[in-house]
């Protein structure tokens, strides 16, 4: 005998099948590829959710019943979209919204798994639905804050110096965009907002007093050029004046900024505020960039004030094949971090966005089923598998290696302190030694 489908009498709970209709007209929010426990960030896609107790963000990407589901709110990165589309094809598309990089730049690969395909930044859900069309422009209003208390901030695990796993970590944007002209040849961001907009003031206040709540050590100010909004200082004033908590007297800020617009006072502006750690983009050490060409200097002034560099570098794949260009590479690279001393690194392999100029450059390398290996960590453009496992197996490798030496542990700090850092650094060590032992010669 089945009661209320096909659950057995023995199955049957009455309180489920009340939660089952109370949740009726339940709005899902969900990213795609799955959140990551270990790496995540509060999603954009919070402030996309309206307000009501029936939305719900689901950190798992798994099946739901249509019946059940009003709406499936759904943010797609490129990686994520061969799973989007698994997923969407076992649901009713006519419930589902996309947006987010990939319906942006790609909305046409969406026409048949969605109802609407809503480009670019959005926090007004139903005045962006409202448009006519499938496809639609995301509307900003600027007065939401993304809802955290769907989500468990608490899963989030930075990984940066200092911070211990049991600390808090939070972010926050002030703007979005970025009005670099023009763009840099690999950079998604403008793509999905070509210019700076700042969020209101008052707004920016609202979401402080909100993370406040949290108490947290640390908070990633997640603005993709935080000084080219004009009141940056205000800004950060705010910032530094609004997060303390009894508990938390000066929380650690960290943020992106362009080594070419560093100058004494904006560092000492951060410091009064509780930056600890400046993130600027050395990409590839073997080219110029124009925004770089103060780099030297900018990382010499942020380490007078006490100030983290945090450099991330860009490896090309396709130039690096080889023993004697991966050689001369990654001395270029040592070279460079010697010189720069900066307190964390992180490598990724050149991955061409579409919209950017390096898509035009190398989209004759890239196929749909590649959309996957969009991680940063997959040298995709080549297609010998057992290269790309070496080449990644260097990247992590070299990395280790800079932690570990004793130019690091002497000239720039201790690396072996348990923060998050180091424990994820102990965890993909572990995780290619196998590699490194057996796969060394990638012809065998
Ligand atoms: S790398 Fe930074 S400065 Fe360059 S386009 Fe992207 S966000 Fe703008």
């Amino acid at each position: 005998m089945t009661l209320h489908g096909n659950l057995t009498w023995q199955e049957y709970n009455p309180e489920d099948i009340f939660e089952q209709t109370r949740r009726k007209n339940r709005i899902i929010l969900m990213t795609f590829p799955e959140c990551s426990e270990k790496l995540g960030l509060e999603p954009s896609i919070l402030t996309v959710a309206p307000d009501g107790d029936n939305v719900e963000y689901s950190f798992k990407n798994r099946d739901f019943n249509d019946n059940d589901v009003n709406m499936y709110l759904c943010s797609v990165y490129i990686s994520g979209m061969e799973e989007f589309e698994k997923w969407a094809m076992r649901h009713d598309q006519n419930k589902i919204v996309v947006g987010g990089y990939h319906p942006t730049t790609f909305p046409q690969e969406f026409t048949n798994l969605a109802w609407k395909i809503v480009q670019g930044p959005c926090d007004s859900l139903y005045k962006t639905l409202e448009q006519v069309g499938q496809i639609v422009p995301g509307i900003v209003t600027d007065k939401r804050i993304p809802r955290r208390e769907i989500y468990d901030i608490y899963k989030n695990q930075q990984v940066i110096p200092d911070k211990r796993p049991e600390q808090t970590c939070v972010s926050i944007n002030t703007s979005v965009g970025c009005s670099m002209k023009p763009p840099c040849d690999f950079c998604a961001s403008p793509i999905m907002c070509s210019k700076v907009v700042s969020k209101p003031l008052e707004l920016v206040e609202e979401e402080l007093l909100n993370i406040r709540m949290y108490r947290p050590e640390f908070c990633f100010i997640r603005d993709e050029n935080f000084f080219m909004q004009r009141d940056w200082e205000r800004r950060l004033q705010m910032i530094g004046e609004l997060l303390p908590t009894p508990k938390v007297k000066k929380p650690k800020l960290y943020l992106f900024a362009s080594a070419n617009t560093i100058t004494e006072k904006k560092v000492q502006a951060m410091v009064e505020a509780g930056v600890y750690m400046v993130c600027l983009g050395l990409e590839d050490p073997t080219k110029d960039y124009q925004k770089n060409e103060k780099l030297t200097e900018a990382c010499a002034l942020l380490h007078e004030y006490g100030v983290f560099v945090y450099l991330s570098f860009i490896v090309n794949p396709l130039e690096i094949i080889g023993k004697e260009p991966a050689t001369q590479f990654y001395a270029a690279l040592n070279n460079r971090l010697k010189e720069l001393r900066p307190e964390m690194i992180c490598g990724n392999f050149l991955m061409p966005f579409p919209g950017t100029a390096l898509w035009d450059k190398y989209y004759a390398y890239v196929d749909r089923e590649d959309y996957k290996y969009y991680d940063s960590k997959t040298p995709f453009l080549v297609r010998n598998k057992k290269l790309q496992k070496k080449m990644s197996l260097f990247l992590i490798w070299h990395q280790w290696r800079y932690y570990t030496s004793r130019f690091y542990n002497r000239n720039v700090r201790e690396f072996a302190v348990n923060d998050t850092l180091h424990n994820r650094f102990i965890e993909l060590a572990d995780q290619f030694k196998e590699g490194y032992e057996t796969m060394w010669d990638v012809r065998t």
